[in-house]
């Protein structure tokens, strides 16, 4: 059956075979029981994930594509479809220490579905996306050049960038390079308010050129005393300055 790519569900369908062999040996599938695919759309990466025989469940939205994929892997019963759009699961059900996440992500919603893993309650042995470049970059774990991005990964794991995939792999050819990324938890309660740290990323970087102290200011920390220079800018300081501003702005909310 001939698909229609809709852009609105950023389907740039993955179509070289050389590229799909090379995601799946960057996977750790031998330490892993289960997979979850996120957007297996006509399902090119899916077809190699039927053959590892790992209890496989794929998150669809468009119902057209998740008719194609049930009748497609209709004889394989470790693998199941659901229709859904993955920004309204409860990852956390689906938590397994032996469970890898795949996906080619949608590029409009690819920054929320990343979140969504971070944020969520939802534990698992690594996640391997594809991702435009800009993206990747925005995300992957830096010892400088630090964004709000970068630090709220960091304070849950950490994302790496494995290789880039370039536009002539897909269809539709997409504008940018693509990026594969591995993203792994660390799953340890940093016993802190993660909604007051957000607070604090969004009010330190809502200037990113001015100096940190702008952040303060705005934070009403501006005669508060701190271990590090306040005239540095937000991408200067490291996780552990955000923690010691974010204590210092619960002494005073
Ligand atoms: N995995 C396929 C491949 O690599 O060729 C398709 C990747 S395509 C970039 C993104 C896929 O995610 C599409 O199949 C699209 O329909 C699906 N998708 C878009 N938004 C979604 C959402 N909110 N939840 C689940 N799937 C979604």
């Amino acid at each position: 059956m001939k698909i229609k790519p809709k852009k609105s569900l950023g389907q740039n369908f993955l179509r070289d075979n050389t590229f799909i062999e090379k995601i799946l040996t960057c996977a750790n599938l031998p330490k892993a029981t289960e997979i979850i695919e996120i957007g297996p759309g006509d399902g090119a990466l899916t077809n190699y994930l039927a053959s590892t025989n790992k209890k496989f469940r794929g998150f669809e939205v468009d119902s057209k594509l998740h008719s194609i994929l049930n009748n497609k892997f209709s004889d394989n019963n470790n693998m199941e479809f659901i229709n859904a759009d993955i920004l309204t699961v409860d990852l956390h059900k689906f938590s397994s220490e032996k469970l890898i996440v795949f996906g080619n992500l949608p590029y409009n919603i690819s920054s929320q579905i990343i979140l969504k893993i971070l944020e969520e309650d939802f534990i698992f042995l690594e996640c391997i996306f594809l991702v435009q470049k800009e993206m990747a970059e925005r995300f992957i774990s830096k010892k400088e050049k630090q964004n709000k991005l970068s630090l709220i990964t960091e304070y849950f794991g950490t994302i790496h960038g494995i290789f880039d995939i370039p536009p002539e792999a897909f269809h539709p050819k997409p504008k940018v390079t693509s990026t594969l990324i591995r993203l792994v938890k660390n799953n340890e309660d940093r016993g802190l308010n993660y909604q007051n740290f957000k607070i604090v990323l969004t009010k330190c970087f809502a200037n990113p050129r001015k100096k940190i102290k702008a952040g303060l200011k705005a934070l009403n920390l501006e005669m508060e005393f701190f271990s590090f220079d306040i005239n540095k800018r937000p991408e200067e300081l490291v996780l552990e300055d955000f923690f010691e501003i974010l204590r210092a702005y619960e002494q005073q909310i």
